[in-house]
């Protein structure tokens, strides 16, 4: 019997979106229609055949994208997602939101994205080895240290970057560290990369308390998913002495007013098991989750989990967007009105592409720095985009986003025009 294919969950064109959203910030910045008409479309997107041999024995081709949305400001950054809702616009979306993230920080980076249509919970790690390198080969002219530098993203993880390191270097006779981030800590990672995005999102989120006067002790948080982002952003938020109440992965979550043990979590997805499994908390949905009594919701997983349906079930007074693009336009209105503080992915999951910027500079000076230098740098580029942030949120009274989206936008309009187009 046929069974329906399982919904995406991408259920608004997110290129449109993040279009719509050029076209809000350019307004409330009055940045020139010429240079809108330059940011609003992504400089090149490439489409590839990845054709695999599966453990049985078949040959599976798989779609794959790498886009560059914007080289202004330095090579283009961002990281290459492996999912099953995988589409060109998407990965589009997820470029320009990198355009933006990288100079908000103010990173000499443009943005890209990169993302191939497959599921990677079903594949074998050969399958998974044997698709990323011929993924990569497909690739290898539009990436490179000085050009466009992959990285981990929902999907892949450090031993992905390995192989594209790997595929990548043997074609060029030698070892280039700089063609990826987030490369394993053996072959040239950094110190602190993989805890980089979530530590950064705890920055962020002390420096928003700070501001309300409040601290993060005892503060009540449910984060959804727990990936790298989720699981590290749990344990960081715990540690620093809040309470987790719930945690989710794909198949559903937990929740607990008493506090998870976050490390038990760890240890228990490491070993294979998922989240619904784990004792010490009542069982709940990811919808269930989204309308949690907590002060604070992370949505660490994927794009439009809050929309117009559900953003007035939201409870939680601030929002850390942990993942790209989890609130849509029509949800993020409903909360702004509503009085929700929300800390937009573009600077609140920023952590992870600062700490890939440490990484590349790393790699190309071939000298490492300490954990301890690594983190307190960090720490330094995300509070200052976070005053800069609340300073611009507070002038102008419009939300944090439009804050953040606005001095972003406004750096790569002011090198576009200084650079010049080109002829
Ligand atoms: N994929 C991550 C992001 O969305 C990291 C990108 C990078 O390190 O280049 O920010």
């Amino acid at each position: 019997m046929a069974t329906a294919a399982p919904e995406s969950h991408l259920r608004e064109n997110p290129f449109r979106l993040a279009q719509q959203q050029l076209r809000k910030v350019a307004d409330t910045f009055g940045i020139d229609d010429r240079l809108v008409e330059v940011l609003r479309q992504c400089k090149k997107a490439v489409e590839v055949s990845i054709p695999t041999t599966l453990d049985d024995g078949t040959v599976r081709a798989y779609s794959g994208y790498r886009v560059t949305h914007n080289i202004a400001r330095g090579p283009s950054k961002g990281g290459i997602r492996y999912h099953p809702d995988v589409t060109l616009d998407e990965v589009k979306s997820l470029a320009m939101w990198m355009t933006w993230k990288c100079s908000l920080m103010g990173l000499p980076f443009g943005g890209a994205k990169g993302g191939v249509i497959c599921n990677p919970k079903r594949m074998s790690p050969r399958e998974l080895e044997g698709m990323t390198r011929r993924f990569t080969s497909e690739i290898i002219n539009e990436i490179g240290p000085e050009k466009d530098i992959p990285a981990p993203d929902v999907g892949t993880n450090a031993q992905t970057m390995a192989w594209i390191f790997d595929t990548y270097s043997m074609n060029k006779g030698h070892s280039v560290l700089g063609v990826v981030t987030g490369k394993p800590l053996t072959i040239g990672g950094s110190l602190g990369r993989e805890e980089a995005t979530s530590r950064g999102a705890t920055f962020c989120l002390e420096s928003a308390l700070r501001m309300q006067q409040r601290g993060v002790e005892g503060l009540r948080v449910a984060v959804q998913g727990f990936g790298n982002v989720g699981a590290y952003f749990a344990k960081l938020i715990a540690e620093a002495g809040a309470t987790v109440v719930a945690i989710s992965d794909s198949s559903g979550g937990i929740y607990n007013p008493n506090g998870i043990d976050v490390a038990a979590a760890f240890a228990h997805k490491r070993s294979g098991g998922s989240i619904p499994e784990l004792k010490g908390g009542e069982r709940i949905t990811n919808e269930e989750l989204i309308a949690l009594d907590c002060d604070v919701f992370a949505p660490c997983a994927l794009e439009q989990v809050v929309t117009e349906e559900n953003a007035d079930q939201v409870k939680a007074q601030v929002i850390v967007e942990g993942a790209n693009g989890p609130l849509t336009p029509a949800a993020d209105e409903i909360l702004d009105a509503k009085g929700v503080l929300i800390l937009p992915d573009v600077l609140a999951n920023a952590g992870g592409v600062v700490v890939s910027y440490f990484e590349w500079v790393q790699g190309l000076q071939e000298y490492f720095w300490k954990e301890d230098e690594v983190n307190a740098r960090l720490r330094e580029i995300v509070t200052r985009a976070f005053d800069e942030t609340w300073a611009t949120y507070q002038d102008r009274n419009i939300t944090m986003r439009m804050a953040a989206y606005g001095l972003a936008v406004q750096r790569v309009a002011e090198a576009t025009v200084t650079r010049g187009l080109y002829p």
